[in-house]
């Protein structure tokens, strides 16, 4: 009875997250006014409103223009409503109500980011750190779904790694030009914190001082005078990146830890690129999507820093061992349905990587402990 109550939540909630999906970008209120015809303009009333099965008694189509009503909408809410039950149900008792309310405010928020992000290509910063801050703090408070410095730690490695990996991918694809400078924060402030993060991280904590901020400290010190001075002081991309990628190298040569050289380079590239973003996001706190998004730079970004905040999100609230599974998960998803698309000639509809880790991050959630022990025992470690 209660898994059929969460279904029936879920529901709800889901037609809510179709108008937040519709209106967000367009940077319209998601409370007001109430939803109407695309075609007519009618404003739906209550029977018409009743997720799933407005859409199957309408035959999806409007009651009054018969304008055609897009399975999307049924399809949001029949999601959200099985994923609000089967979480429910995996769940069992653990973490009491605020848990279950918890999860399922990630599953809708991830599921929003999601459709968003195919819709418009963007992942709004709102949703993006309402789910940082909600896992922060239910972590804070509750200890769930893990303790507060697990939490975190798992929120900046994950932002850490996915930025590095947009900074490297891009200085791959781009053939080491140097990417376009934003101040006072930009991609460069995240780089020169990656490679203090890698020196400084390898000495671990000596001294009552963890050397791994010495990242965090110049990358914000660097933003600093960028805005004192009004001027976009960087360093090129080719050293900050070249010379953190070898600090794990020199690590084994000083008699230091190149583990814990990656773990500073990442924790601090991770600050700089939350705090940046935050940074932006108060600065302008629209969702609407601007149309001309183009890059006349000629630079190509591998990936959006969109996607650096989304992997923020989902490290507070799965920790950095689990965020791996996510992205894998994430990752051979990609392949496989971009094979697909190939063989059978869609390619030229481009999903953004933001929906996938939304899947990934779901599955690692429930089922991500499970396939770690699964996969350390296949490896022989477990
Ligand atoms: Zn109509």
């Amino acid at each position: 009875m209660w898994l059929v109550y969460a279904f029936l939540f879920g529901s709800l909630i889901g037609s809510f997250l179709n108008v937040v999906i519709y209106r967000l970008p367009k940077g319209l209120s998601v409370v007001r006014p109430r939803s109407s015809c695309p075609h007519c303009g009618h404003t739906l009333t209550p029977v018409e409103l009743l997720p799933l099965l407005s859409w199957l008694l309408q035959r999806g189509r409007c009651r009054r223009c018969r304008g055609p009503i897009s399975p999307r909408y049924p399809l949001v809410e029949a999601l959200t409503a099985f994923l609000f039950a089967l979480s429910a149900y995996l769940l069992g008792g653990t973490g009491g109500i605020a848990g279950v309310l918890l999860v399922w405010a990630f599953i809708a928020l991830l599921i929003a980011l999601a459709f968003i992000d195919i819709d418009t290509k963007t992942l709004p910063n709102s949703l993006n750190f309402a789910g940082v801050f909600l896992g922060l703090m239910a972590a804070w408070a509750l200890g769930f779904p893990q303790g507060f410095s697990q939490a975190l730690e798992g929120g900046l490695l994950a932002a850490g790694l996915l930025a590095l990996l947009a900074g490297y991918g891009g200085l791959i694809y781009n053939r080491f030009k140097d990417s376009p400078r934003e101040g006072p924060f930009g991609v460069h402030q995240v780089h020169l914190a990656a490679m203090g993060g890698a020196w400084g991280g390898m000495w671990g904590t000596a001294g009552g001082v963890y050397w791994g901020s010495l990242g965090l400290l110049l990358g914000f010190l660097n933003a600093a005078l960028n805005a004192r001075t009004a001027r976009v002081l960087a360093l090129p991309d080719g050293l900050t990146l070249g010379l953190a990628a070898l600090a794990p190298l020199a690590a084994l040569l000083l008699q230091a830890s190149p583990l814990e050289s990656l773990r500073g380079m990442l924790l601090s590239a991770g600050g700089l690129a939350l705090a940046g973003m935050l940074y932006w996001w108060i600065r302008n706190p629209s969702d609407k999507v601007e149309a001309d998004n183009t890059e006349e730079s000629g630079y190509v970004s591998v990936m959006g820093y969109g996607d650096v905040v989304l992997a923020g999100f989902l490290g507070v609230w799965l920790g950095f061992a689990q965020f791996l599974v996510a992205l894998l998960i994430a990752v051979l998803a990609g392949a496989v349905l971009g094979l697909l698309a190939q063989r059978f000639g869609r390619g030229g509809q481009q999903i953004p990587f933001g929906p996938y880790l939304a899947v990934g991050g779901v599955v690692a959630f429930f089922y991500g402990e499970a396939l770690l022990r699964w996969y350390l025992a296949y490896l022989g470690l477990g």
